[in-house]
């Protein structure tokens, strides 16, 4: 069964009640390939109750965002498969007319700076209820950044959405253990104890973080009065996303509050890996687009397997080892094989 999109589709489960609802930039497609699938099948793996709302209209009354009601644990927001704004305009800042992650190949169906959108949205519908953010926009503009359609540095995604939390890199072990801190309700200091995360707080917090073991960046404001300072920045931040161990907290001042970003996980195991690969997903596009047309990134993807992620590269134009890590991640040779038979008996392979 794909996850839930709808009511009918939560009462055909015989649910009465939602632990988690993920809202996608991405139309809904159930592949390891496409993260919001990912992270909505390991969460299903553990036991909990997820939907998923792909492309909710942030232009009408909002009734996609409050069809299915507040979780009991948390709202999941990401942009989808790319930046917001890396799928809305070209490098000539030319608004695109296509979109290869929603049927038809059809433009419109995301804000710009999506994250910030839906999360705001959220936050005033249901102020009291956590809102998690990740995936390629939240992972990467977690920190100060250089926003290419604006020509300036922004600040951090934690300040301009309002998210309780953010997860950077792949969320496959964060998404397990947020999940697990809010088990028995909000609970920020469980979550401030977490690897792989980012969240604001306040200075007194942040003075009891001083110590061997975290770096403190130049603030956004003094980013904003000097390059070089912001140079200085990514130049710590890049070097840290080098260690195959780093037991390092960033914290950096944005305006009175401060971005701290925890340490990050080690490297899935093979293992770890295997089992994101191995859920049970549908391989297709959620029933709903039956008719809209194709989605060109399924189309591109579906006979492909994915054997491994990260890479050593870092090429300053793209986003697999910013967001995967540098190192790489190797699917066993089981669980390949396992997939490839799955792909052979598609009927239109
Ligand atoms: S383009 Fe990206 S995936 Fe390819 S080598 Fe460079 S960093 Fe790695």
């Amino acid at each position: 069964m794909f996850l839930p999109t709808t009511n009918k589709e939560v009462e055909a489960r015989g649910w009465d009640e939602l632990d988690v609802i993920i809202f996608s930039g991405d139309a809904y497609i159930d592949h390891p390939a496409f993260g919001a699938s990912v992270i909505g099948r390991i969460l299903e793996a553990e036991g909990y109750r997820v939907a998923i709302v792909p492309q909710p209209n942030w232009r009408d009354d909002l009734r996609d965002f409050k069809k299915l009601g507040k979780p009991r644990l948390f709202f999941a927001v990401t942009a989808g498969a790319m930046d917001s704004m890396v799928n809305h305009y070209t490098a000539n800042l030319r608004l695109r007319s296509n979109d290869a992650y929603t049927p038809g190949g059809k433009a419109g169906f995301r804000p710009d700076r999506t994250v910030d959108t839906y999360t705001k949205i959220l936050k005033r519908l249901y102020p009291h209820t956590p809102v998690v953010v990740g995936g390629i926009e939240a992972s990467l503009r977690r920190l100060t950044h250089y926003d290419y359609w604006s020509d300036r540095l922004q600040q951090s995604i934690l300040a301009t959405s309002g998210a309780d939390l953010l997860i950077y890199g792949m969320g496959d072990k964060p998404i397990r253990e947020v999940a697990k801190a809010l088990r028995n309700g909000f609970n920020m200091k469980l979550l401030r104890g977490l690897r792989q995360v980012g969240f604001l707080a306040d200075k007194e917090y942040v003075e009891r973080l001083y110590n061997g073991k975290t770096i403190v960046l130049n603030s956004f404001e003094e980013c904003q009065r000097d390059k070089h300072k912001f140079g200085e920045n990514f130049k710590e931040i890049e070097v840290l996303s080098n260690m195959m161990e780093c037991e390092t907290t960033l914290v950096e001042r944005v305006d009175q509050s401060y971005v701290v970003i925890t340490p990050p996980h080690a490297t899935l195991t093979t293992e770890e890996l295997d089992h994101s690969f191995d859920l049970p997903y549908e391989r297709a596009p959620h029933p709903r687009y039956k008719g809209k047309g194709d989605i060109p990134a399924w189309e591109m993807i579906k006979h492909s397997i994915n054997i491994h992620r990260g890479c050593f590269g870092g090429c300053s134009f793209c986003t697999i080892s910013a967001h995967q890590g540098k190192f790489i991640n190797s699917r066993s040779e089981r669980s390949i094989l396992a997939e490839v038979k799955r792909l052979t008996q598609m009927p239109d392979f």
